[in-house]
């Protein structure tokens, strides 16, 4: 089946070019204009990835985000303004899987969109009932098992990450671009460092497994566990 991508945007002649591009590429998408019409689409139809502009009509696309990543775990790829870094950050903490800036030339739009659904191709519908986590990205606080977790930022986001899209792995690369913004900044080695301080707090609460270790590929979130 063809993946189906969503485009949320207001401006419809850049939803236009966006969907012009991928169709180009075999790839189907349908538009909302608003955060209300694209709730309303992800209610009725399943999508493999989402373009998500942040600036609309109705609201803000990054708290949108923050709550989509409570229930789902299927990519986003942020629309940004060129300069906004704050944005970019901001949409990948929250669990942007990618960001293109605007105007994107509908080469690199397309190259971005296959490339994450290229590292994500499974898990693009899975939901993300996370009973036993509670995270609140507002407060930076998150639950577990009942319990407040006294997490480090740094571990806060690693987890916001991580069960944001519950089953799937990520890469340390990966875990470096949406919890420290920026891949160079860090390196690879921190990830592990950070994942085994999370995974202590975690288990002082309860001895069930949730963050695994894939080997040779990374971390993941285990829903099942
Ligand atoms: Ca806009």
């Amino acid at each position: 089946m063809t993946p189906q991508i969503l485009i949320i945007e207001d401006e419809s002649s850049l939803a236009d070019n966006a969907a012009i591009a991928l169709r180009r590429d075999g790839l189907v998408s349908q538009h909302a204009a608003s955060l209300a019409a694209a709730t309303k689409l992800l209610d009725s139809d399943s999508f493999a990835l989402i373009l998500l502009d942040l600036g609309l009509p109705d609201g803000n696309g990054l708290d949108f985000l923050r709550q989509f990543r409570l229930k789902s775990g299927t990519p986003v790829i942020i629309l940004t303004a060129r300069n906004d870094e704050l944005d970019r950050v901001l949409g990948l903490e929250l669990g942007a899987d990618d960001y293109v800036c605007k105007p994107f030339s509908p080469r690199e739009l397309v190259a971005r969109v296959k490339a994450v659904l290229r590292r994500c191709p499974a898990t693009a519908t899975a939901p993300a009932a996370n009973q036993v986590l509670q995270i609140d990205s507002e407060r930076h606080q998150a639950t577990f098992a009942g319990q407040p977790l006294a997490l480090t930022a740094a571990e806060f986001r690693l987890l916001a990450c991580l069960a944001g899209a519950p089953g799937r792995i990520f890469s340390r690369s990966q875990l470096l671009l949406k919890a420290w913004g920026d891949a160079g900044a860090a390196e690879e080695r921190t990830v592990d460092a950070h994942v085994k301080s999370l995974r202590a707090k975690l288990r002082e609460l309860s001895p069930k497994e949730f963050l695994v270790t894939r080997r040779g590929f990374g971390y993941c979130w285990d829903p099942s566990a």
